[in-house]
């Protein structure tokens, strides 16, 4: 069995340079043949690279989980090249369509009870599947060319930072997937708002780009669901399965710190004395902490950038090797609540208050 498993993963990844979809139509084509052949193809999105495979295919959804080492109770999201082919997957609502209306194509993911055309293997067991409409100009080249949903989870090694570029994915998944399509860097750098539908309205799970004061414009009721504030919920199965996991993390142990500016910097300060940490910090801070090990995330209120570099920043401070990793806790709220819910399992729920 052990040797079935290694001989699998250890696969010639072709990597192609795609910025412009439309130029690099012979390139998109041969991605599309390889998740219609039931081969993994690694694509840029808007929020964090997708490992992707034929939706419809089981064997394909195994070949994900495997590849990812992801447990296979955690449910892969169909990305789909218009909200309208939901139909074919999905018993859709009209809230769906509102939402649609608003967000799609863009980093929104949306819950809905699955048809019989998805397989088992894709949604974990689970009765209802999670949908998405990049808006990425390569991932939907792609889609379109493949003609079929393509299902895929984030691009890393589960457990790992999500990548945000094609260096990152390359790195984890090299030699596991057919092929790895580098399209530059992402433009949001956290993965989708994840919402659930239902008959009474809707439940946020994941929080991301798409805020929940936004997703309140459109939806008369929204809950946030404790998964999506960091919590745990007590039976320790969550509604997002994916929650349960310990995720984002670097080896390095992530502490945050929960305070005020200068607070942050007089305590930074202090431990470098005796420790030896990394820390991530806005350029402002980092002028006034000064010395080495300092990984640079967005200025303190840009929470825009802070996302398109936090998975890297975690990956950058895990590579200095050193005993701990410090970052700020972001505030909850707007974008700030999608930062929190990262970080917050990053460090495993590692807070000092100071
Ligand atoms: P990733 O693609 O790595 O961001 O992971 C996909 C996320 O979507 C996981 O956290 C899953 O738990 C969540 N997800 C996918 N399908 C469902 C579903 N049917 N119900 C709830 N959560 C889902
Ligand atoms: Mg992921």
């Amino acid at each position: 069995m052990k040797w079935h498993y290694s001989k699998r993963l250890v696969l010639k990844t072709e990597i192609i340079k795609i910025i412009n979809p439309t130029e690099s139509y012979p390139d998109i084509e041969r991605a599309a043949s390889i998740i219609r052949a039931g081969g993994l193809v690694v694509f840029p999105t808007e929020t964090v690279y997708g490992l992707g495979g034929n939706g419809t295919d089981p064997a394909a959804a195994t070949k994900i989980y495997e590849a990812k080492g992801r447990p296979s109770d955690n449910p892969l999201i169909l990305h789909l090249a218009q909200p309208s082919d939901a139909e074919s997957y999905a018993v859709t609502n009209e809230n769906y369509y509102r939402l649609a209306a608003a967000f799609m194509p863009g980093p929104l993911t949306i819950i809905l009870p699955k048809k019989p055309t998805v397989p088992d293997r894709v949604t974990g067991g689970l009765p209802s599947v999670a949908l998405r409409c990049p808006s990425h100009p390569v991932a939907h080249a792609l889609i379109e060319a493949a003609g079929l949903p393509i299902a895929a989870p984030s691009a890393n090694i589960s457990g790992r930072p999500s990548p945000t570029n094609a260096r990152y994915a390359i790195e984890d998944l090299s030699g596991r997937v057919d092929m790895i399509i580098d399209g530059g860097d992402c433009e949001i750098g956290l993965e989708s708002t994840i919402i659930s539908l239902n008959r009474d309205g809707a439940l946020l799970l994941r929080p991301g780009a798409v805020t929940y004061d936004a997703l309140c414009c459109v939806l008369e009721r929204v809950e946030i669901s404790p998964a999506a504030m960091g919590e745990m919920t007590a039976d320790d199965r969550p509604l997002a399965p994916g929650m349960k996991y310990r995720h984002y993390a670097p080896s390095s142990p992530l502490v945050l710190l929960d305070g005020p500016d200068e607070a942050f910097i007089c305590y930074i300060k202090q431990k470098r004395l005796t420790e030896n940490c990394a820390v991530i910090c806005s350029p402002e801070e980092a002028r006034a902490i000064g010395g080495e090990n300092l990984v640079l995330t967005g200025d303190n209120d840009d929470y825009p950038a802070q996302a398109r570099r936090l998975f890297s920043a975690l990956r950058e401070a895990d590579k200095l090797g050193c005993d701990v990793i410090y970052a700020r806790k972001p505030r909850a709220d707007g974008l700030g609540l999608a930062l929190y819910n990262r970080l917050i399992r990053a460090a495993a729920h590692t807070v000092v208050k100071i």
